[in-house]
């Protein structure tokens, strides 16, 4: 994905700042964007219904600057670069610097500038529920994750019905995976989703004890976490079935980073 649509220097009179008088008289920034694509179908069938219109992508840029007041430059540049990945489906990732040349810092500088980098993250959900209404508990939250900001449920596996992990006496599960294009950090995507499961009347009281709905990130992009919040890979993935079942079905080659195979061999494996 080396392919770069690039702006330079794009000029806003917006009112972004701490203090009053900027925020009542206003300043210049200047924007410098390289936003992540790819030409190749677009320069295959050189047609413009599929490309990214640059003249938009700097209209969006100078009206989100402009109609919204920020106290920080970086603030303003993360709502920003969120918007142009909301608006522009061709758009993988960006890298954004927001530069603020009448900074009122009382020196002679060239300019003052903030710069961030965002993209799409493939992260992969699995879920699951053994209690009350298990399909609507699980079509429900589909429809969370995909109106989330910042998300997009991208693909979702057949849903299995499975004995229970544990041995705990319970109903049986229904388990599925989704595929979850997302900008948001792993962390507060993990936040995103214990406030759906919260939402689903999810207890917390034995651990593998029957739940109305559980999601948890089994892989995001080939990151590797391991802390008490957060670990990804799943912990558990490689031993279970109802998590590398579907996995294998809608990724069959999406590989785990640690051991370094692919869904498929995992699931052969078991
Ligand atoms: P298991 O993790 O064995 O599938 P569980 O899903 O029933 O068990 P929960 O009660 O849903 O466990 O979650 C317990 C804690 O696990 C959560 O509060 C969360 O912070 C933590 N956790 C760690 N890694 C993950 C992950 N990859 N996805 C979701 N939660 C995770
Ligand atoms: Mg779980
Ligand atoms: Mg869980």
């Amino acid at each position: 994905m080396d392919d770069r649509i690039i702006i330079k220097d794009l000029e806003v009179f917006a009112n972004h700042g701490i203090y009053a008088e900027e925020n009542k008289l206003g300043q210049k920034f200047l924007i410098s964007a390289e936003l992540y694509t790819d030409f190749s179908k677009v320069v295959e069938k050189d047609d413009i219904s599929i490309s990214t219109d640059y003249g938009a992508l700097c209209r969006i840029i100078s009206d989100t600057l402009k109609n919204n007041t920020f106290n920080l430059i970086e603030t303003a540049a993360y709502k920003t670069a969120e918007t142009l990945l909301d608006e522009f489906p061709f758009i993988n990732g960006l890298k954004f610097e927001l530069k603020k040349p009448w900074a009122p810092i009382g020196l002679s500088v060239n300019y003052t500038s903030v710069c961030i980098e965002k993209k799409w993250h493939n992260a992969y959900v699995a879920l699951g529920s053994n209690l009350g209404d298990k399909k609507t508990y699980i079509e429900e939250s589909i429809q969370k994750m995909n109106n989330l900001k910042g998300c997009r449920v991208e693909k979702v596996s057949d849903f299995i019905v499975t004995k229970p992990y544990g041995n705990v006496g319970q109903d049986d599960f229904l388990n599925g995976i989704l595929l979850l294009k997302t900008y948001l950090d792993p962390f507060t995507l993990l936040n995103k989703l214990h406030e759906i499961e919260n939402q689903a009347d999810r207890k917390r009281t034995i651990r593998w004890g029957p739940r109305t709905l559980d999601l948890d990130i089994i892989l995001y992009d080939n990151e590797i976490i391991d802390c008490e919040e957060l670990t990804i890979p799943h912990y558990d993935m490689q031993n279970r079935k109802f998590v590398l079942e579907p996995l294998a079905q809608i990724a069959p080659y999406v590989r785990h980073p640690v051991f370094k195979k692919t869904a498929s061999q995992l699931l052969r494996e078991l």
